[in-house]
């Protein structure tokens, strides 16, 4: 297994020989042969087929073959802001984080996106969506950083940058009172919604599809925190390019609150009536849903992305990925912030949609079983984020793939392969990690990044920014009297 973590092997035609295959299709797991050309699959074939005479013949008897990880949430400016937010929920959470997330330099949003690399290969993500938040204003230098950094890392990436152009104190459902002689502050992006939009289709034009791993969609932070006008901008954008319209949605009871005051309804009907929703369309977490927000959802064709991870760290609340799926959504699952996961491992993540989800049944034949857990974070991710491509073991796909060690405590007795991969073996790492047919990721290590001078740039840019840090704004107390007062009318209006 040495040969295959050389980096020359990118090219021409290689056999993975007798790999078992978890596909996530009807097929089941079942040994086969890989024959990975020009960065796809060219042939999943039973095992023993004469090979090529110029093969490269790895024999992968020992080794699972899984659809690379395809994590379709995921910020990442905000791995240089790791383990410095409090557990807080999350406008607490914002609040207390926000200084450390704000107004990076060039570099610093460089080699952010490059530790994001490190760390999401190691892990065996082969895919991510990229929320990126450039403060304090999008410009064409920073989101060229960001793109710069995905490029190097070898792995396939769809940039969604975030914008928003509402004032704070718009976001969230604040009442006279809860200022309590405090300033209202009147803190938004001071770019217009067409110059945020015009910086986005720029952007665009110059990355979109580079090197066949770089897409760019739009993200609007949250409804709540853009205009009507940018919303309706941004799903213009995306329909006249086909690219992702990825947006927060719902995350907490609070944001429910804060649209019924802005909209006078529901968040989802509000983004319907602004032809938002669209097979284009990215809801990400969409935990305080109404009740036919998800046959609204599921005749748009739009998708959810799901972070149990996430929600749980924040105390958001419980997606119910179950109502979801049976309404026919498409749900991808995500890790987001390496600042409220704290890590960002989609196998983790696989496992915990598998098993928080599991409400008491008679004979639990509702449960997710592990396979459908593991096509949520490969196949469903990709559709939803738009790389129908990638995320399946199948001929003519692009060769996004995991080859994990069987030889480990998890699969002795080998059994059932996909439930002892999703359920017993989250804490390994990859023996080998492919991108369109290139390693990425050999024996736990990321091999076209050096790790050691990411993390040693990494530290050095946080410890500086960590002596200058500026204390958080004074929202504090405004924000927690605005959580018990909303609290206390929920409460009221349920009894
Ligand atoms: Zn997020």
């Amino acid at each position: 297994m040495h040969r295959i973590v050389r980096k020359d092997l990118i090219i021409g035609s290689t056999l993975y020989h007798n790999a078992l295959c978890l596909a996530g299709d009807a097929t089941g797991p079942h040994r086969a042969d890989l024959r990975i050309e020009g960065g796809r699959i060219a042939a999943i074939t039973p095992t023993g087929a004469e090979p090529k005479p110029d093969d490269i013949i790895v024999d992968a008897s020992r080794f699972l073959a899984v659809p690379g990880f395809v994590n379709a949430h995921f910020h990442s400016p905000d791995t240089l802001s790791r383990g410095n937010s409090p557990d807080r929920p999350l406008e607490l959470w914002s609040l207390s984080s926000s200084a450390s997330r704000q107004s990076r330099s060039m570099r610093e949003i460089e080699v952010a996106t490059l530790l994001a690399g490190v760390e999401l290969a190691r892990g065996g993500v082969t895919a991510v969506l990229d929320h990126v938040r450039i403060s304090p204003d999008l410009s064409a230098d920073a989101l060229d950083a960001v793109a710069r950094g995905w490029l190097a890392t070898g792995l396939r990436v769809v940039i969604a940058p975030v914008v928003a152009d509402r004032p704070v104190a718009e976001t969230l459902p604040f009442e006279t009172g809860d200022w309590h002689g405090c300033d209202v502050p009147d803190v938004h992006s001071g770019l217009s919604a067409n110059v945020q939009i015009a910086s986005v289709a720029d952007f665009h034009s110059r990355w979109h599809g580079r090197e066949g791993r770089i897409s760019v969609g739009i993200g609007p932070s949250g409804p709540q925190r853009c205009s009507d006008e940018l919303l309706v901008a941004a799903a213009e954008f995306s329909s006249r390019t086909g690219c992702i319209f990825h947006s927060h949605v719902l995350e907490t009871h609070l944001q429910r609150a804060a649209a019924l005051k802005l909209y006078g309804g529901g968040m989802i009907s509000h983004l319907r009536a602004l032809e938002c929703l669209s097979p284009r369309t990215n809801l990400v977490h969409a935990i305080w849903l109404e009740p036919d927000d998800p046959e609204i959802i599921a005749d748009a064709g739009a998708a959810v992305v799901h972070n149990p991870v996430s929600n749980a760290r924040l105390g958001s609340g419980k997606c119910d990925l179950n109502r979801l799926l049976a309404a026919g959504v498409r749900v991808g699952l995500g890790t987001d912030s390496p600042c409220c996961n704290d890590g960002c491992s989609m196998a983790e993540t696989v496992k915990w949609a598998a098993l928080v989800h599991r409400d008491w049944q008679d004979d639990g034949s509702g449960w997710l079983t592990p396979t459908a857990a593991l096509n949520l974070g490969t196949q469903v991710s990709a559709d939803a984020i738009g790389l129908s491509e990638t995320g399946r073991l199948r001929p003519g796909n692009l060769a996004d793939i995991n080859f994990f060690s069987l030889d480990a405590p998890a699969y002795v007795p080998l059994r059932d392969p996909i439930r002892q991969f999703v359920l017993g073996d989250t804490s390994a790492a990859p023996e080998l990690v492919l991108v369109g047919g290139r390693a990425v990721a050999a024996k736990g290590r990321a091999m076209l990044l050096n790790e050691q001078e990411i993390w040693s740039e990494a530290c050095d840019l946080a410890t500086r920014r960590d002596r200058t840090e500026e204390a958080p704004a004074a929202l504090g107390g405004p924000i927690a009297r605005m959580r018990r007062r909303v609290s206390a009318e929920e409460a009221r209006q349920c009894h």
